[in-house]
């Protein structure tokens, strides 16, 4: 037998076990951007290197480091996986000028790629489910977005994910405390670890997201982008706390978060939890009002936020206690030769009653298929035997709970199935 071959690091594949927690989650987030009226935006997977490079930025970790770029091979263009979809997304608006008549509110799910070191709630191949509200300037989507998480988190079941904000002011601002922190970094030149010192003339602000437990001192100690803040920048994120004090959200102000991306201005914000290990900012977003313009489209603000679905997932199977989800409502157990054919019948006529009928396949004894059924997770076994299939009928037992096993006519089956076998 030769070598079997595996995925390829870093990418997963989703089990059938695990198929029922991601739908649950993609349907209730659908669900529930639906209900704030943002539509969904699907664009390919693979884009032109430039699109990347110029949105987020070159001096960026994703930029220079974790794309997947590739040469196409009959024309020579640059292509890359996509590492993440906002550049995409205003991509799309400006291509088909989904902003000639106003704002978008667009929402995207799907699959981001980016060549990191793996490990827990990291990975290369993964999953963000994001929304972006185009052409919006105020605060007031800041805080719709913000309290569209606080209202899925809810929705999901979740609890103790926290919010920070902050907001990175206007450019001009940023380019003031930009100066500020140069200063104040190269004074302490050599308390900086070598990715610091690689920052600190090309991304100074990134030094403030560093991981690294030795430089939290020194960051702690760093001047405050809050006191370069320009008036309108103070003003719009005052009136978004604001608005989402009055929606009833508690939150933190973290001066330290910048976002590892370039074209984030004003409001930035997150959502972290404490119970994912070193991975525990579960939905990321902000403003980024130059972005537009900076591809190529007509000056218009944008906001919006990305969740890593992995690390969502993980969340609610951590919080997981009832029943598994996307079991079988039956599970059908035959055999013998005229049986064959009428738990066909039968498992048709329950499919059309919109009852979830697994049959069994493969043949086997009587208790090895009951054992299957226990293992599926039904709650009822529909049996078949030649008896039931001479007289039009169908056994049924209960694997959840005690109950006399009842058989009966395929009607009354039905009436059992659907209303859940209580009368
Ligand atoms: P980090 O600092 O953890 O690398 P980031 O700033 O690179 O995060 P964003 O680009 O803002 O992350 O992406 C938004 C969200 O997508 C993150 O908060 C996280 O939940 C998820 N995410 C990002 N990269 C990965 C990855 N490699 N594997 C799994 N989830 C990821
Ligand atoms: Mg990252």
């Amino acid at each position: 037998m030769s070598e079997p071959i595996q995925a390829i690091r870093g990418m997963n594949d989703v089990l059938p076990d695990d198929a029922p927690l991601w739908q649950f989650f993609e349907d209730t987030v659908q669900a529930l951007l639906e209900r704030y009226g943002y539509r969904r935006l699907r664009t390919p997977i693979v884009e032109r290197t430039e699109l990347f490079v110029r949105s987020i930025g070159e001096v960026t970790d994703i930029v220079e480091k974790e794309m997947y770029t590739f040469t196409d091979r009959l024309n020579g263009d640059s292509l890359t996986l996509r590492p993440e979809c906002t550049a995409s997304c205003v991509r799309a608006a400006i291509q088909h000028n989904l902003l000639y008549g106003g704002g978008q509110k667009i929402w995207y799910s799907g699959p981001m790629f980016r060549h990191e070191r793996p490990q827990k709630g990291r990975y290369r191949q993964f999953h963000q489910v994001g929304a972006e509200a185009l052409g919006y300037g105020g605060p007031d989507v800041d805080a719709e977005l913000i309290v569209m998480g606080a209202r899925l988190w809810k929705d999901l079941g979740l609890d103790g994910i926290e919010l920070e904000i902050n907001t990175l002011g206007s450019s001009e601002a940023r380019a003031r405390y930009r100066a500020r922190l140069v200063q104040y970094l190269e004074k302490h030149q050599d308390a900086l670890d070598e990715d610091s010192k690689r920052r600190l003339h090309t991304n100074p602000l990134r030094v403030l997201d560093s991981k690294n437990p030795a430089m939290q001192g020194l960051i702690e100690a760093a001047p405050r982008l809050i006191d370069d803040l320009d008036e309108e920048s103070l003003k719009h994120f005052e009136d978004l706390q604001r608005l989402i004090r009055n929606a009833g959200l508690e939150y933190r102000i973290n001066p330290r978060l910048v976002r590892g991306l370039d074209y984030y201005n004003r409001t930035v914000f997150e959502w972290v939890t404490t119970r994912l290990g070193a991975q525990g900012t579960v939905c990321a977003g902000g403003r980024y009002d130059g972005l537009i313009e900076q591809i190529g489209g007509k000056p218009a603000p944008g906001c919006g936020f990305a969740m890593g679905v992995e690390r969502l997932i993980a969340l609610i199977a951590e919080s997981q206690t009832a029943k598994p989800l996307g079991a079988p409502d039956a599970y059908l157990v035959w055999s013998g030769e005229q049986a064959e054919l009428h738990a066909w019948t039968v498992a048709e006529r329950l499919r059309d009653a919109g009852v979830n009928v697994v049959m069994h396949s493969g043949g086997g004894s009587f208790k090895s298929q009951m054992k299957r059924a226990d293992a599926s997770g039904a709650k009822w076994a529909v049996i078949v035997g030649d008896d039931e299939a001479a007289r039009g009928q169908a056994s049924l037992k209960a694997l959840r709970e005690l109950k006399e096993q009842a058989t009966v006519g395929i009607d009354d089956l039905i009436g059992l199935l659907t209303n859940g076998g209580d009368d």
